[in-house]
């Protein structure tokens, strides 16, 4: 096969059944997935999962021990990674600090023997917004700019697929922040398909459309990531995606509901947001689906409630975080947003905790993976 047709490989991402051991460890486990063409995805999960390794064997950089890979139907499991119409850009950008920026850009247009590269690479300056830097090395750019010099000089190849290897781990937090959103936007501007690995649950919401959470090797769920964070699957899910207060209970079927027993007292789903029943189910409830109403006055009509005591409450700016003691000995977590609680309720007070049904979310008791 020609170079040249290898570059016009096109279409969607996709792994099949592939997986990478290194001696007897299993670093990647039947990993089967879809990366729809176009797509901004992320493989998230935390140091040891097996991200990189799963974004290597897209390089080709690393070849797997079983499966395939294929782009826009085509097989290219054992394709050069120089043949594959893939580029990388890593945590630590890689540019060559010897050259202007400019240059840096131009690189992979120089390698291919194109003669005139001046209006490519300054269209690429201009998307990435440094236009006029052309002149600078790049120790004279700040590490937001450098990362930006990087996406320029692997979108400049024209690839299929950009994969992205934790591309702001260097950054400090707020701008990280901004570069989210300025990938985001390069992202939908160029159409391409980005696969990007992050350990960062928010990075990963803020940036793609799909969410796959990965835990040893394998693909615990798959959505958007308003569905990972509304109706995770598993427990770990629940976890990885922000903070979830997690209780063990019995759930019944009763109509559209399922009627929950958590430690003695009766409380209620709907049966949409329930994926398990049994004697040894997990009720999941985000902190800042909880609310507080001081013991005495009465709670709203129709929630789940329990007492509890304030142990701690800490201001975080936007919302106030607090941890009260229920019955069992749990600790759970609440968000207050508004604290329209004639001021912040101090440790020591009696509250009651409650949320509506709607708010809650049942999960199997051995964290099965029930897909979202
Ligand atoms: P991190 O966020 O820390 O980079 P990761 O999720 O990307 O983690 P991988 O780098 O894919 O994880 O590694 C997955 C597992 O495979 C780890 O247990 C790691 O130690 C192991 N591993 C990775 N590369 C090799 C290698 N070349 N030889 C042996 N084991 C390896």
């Amino acid at each position: 096969r020609s170079k040249d047709r290898a570059g016009a490989i096109e279409g969607d991402l996709e792994l099949v059944d592939v997986s990478k051991q290194f001696g007897e460890h299993t670093a990647v486990d039947h990993l089967t997935v879809t990366i729809p063409q176009g797509s901004f995805f992320a493989l998230l999960g935390a140091s040891g999962c097996g991200k990189t390794t799963t974004l290597r064997m897209v390089a080709g950089l690393e070849e797997p021990t079983a499966g395939q890979i294929r782009l826009g139907g085509q097989d290219v499991t054992r394709l050069k990674p120089y043949r594959r119409p893939i580029n990388t850009v890593f945590q630590n950008y890689a540019l060559f600090p010897h050259l202007d920026i400019f240059e840096n850009v131009a690189f992979g247009l120089r390698r291919r023997g194109v003669k005139d590269v001046k209006a490519q690479v300054e269209r690429m300056l201009e998307l990435v917004e440094l236009a006029g830097y052309g002149a600078r090395r790049p120790a004279q750019l700040s590490g937001g700019q450098q990362q930006r010099v990087a996406l320029a000089r692997a979108l400049i190849n024209q690839p299929k697929v950009l994969l992205l290897d934790e591309p702001l781990g260097a950054l400090d937090l707020k701008l990280r922040r901004q570069m989210q959103i300025e990938i985001k936007r390069i992202q939908t501007e160029v159409g391409l398909t980005f696969l990007h690995v992050t350990h960062d649950q928010e990075e990963a919401m803020t940036m793609a459309d799909t969410i796959a959470v990965m835990n040893a090797g394998r693909i615990e769920q798959m959505g958007s990531p308003a569905e990972l964070y509304d109706r995770p699957a598993t427990t770990f899910v629940a976890n990885f995606l922000g903070q979830c207060n997690l209780v063990r209970a019995t759930a019944t079927p009763a109509g559209d509901d399922v009627a929950l027993t958590v430690e003695g007292r009766r409380w209620a789903v709907p049966a949409a947001r329930s994926s398990a029943t049994g004697t040894d189910v997990w009720l999941g409830v985000r902190p800042e689906k909880l609310r507080l109403t001081p013991a005495g006055t009465p709670v709203p009509e129709g929630v789940n409630a329990v007492e509890g005591v304030i142990t701690d409450t800490s201001f975080v700016g936007v919302s106030t975080q607090y941890l009260v003691r229920v019955p069992w000995g749990q600790e759970v977590s609440v968000f207050e947003q508004n604290v329209g609680l004639e001021g912040p309720l101090q440790p020591g007070a009696e509250v009651s905790v409650h949320f509506r049904p709607a708010h809650g979310f049942v999960l199997d008791a051995d964290g099965a993976a029930t897909a979202g």
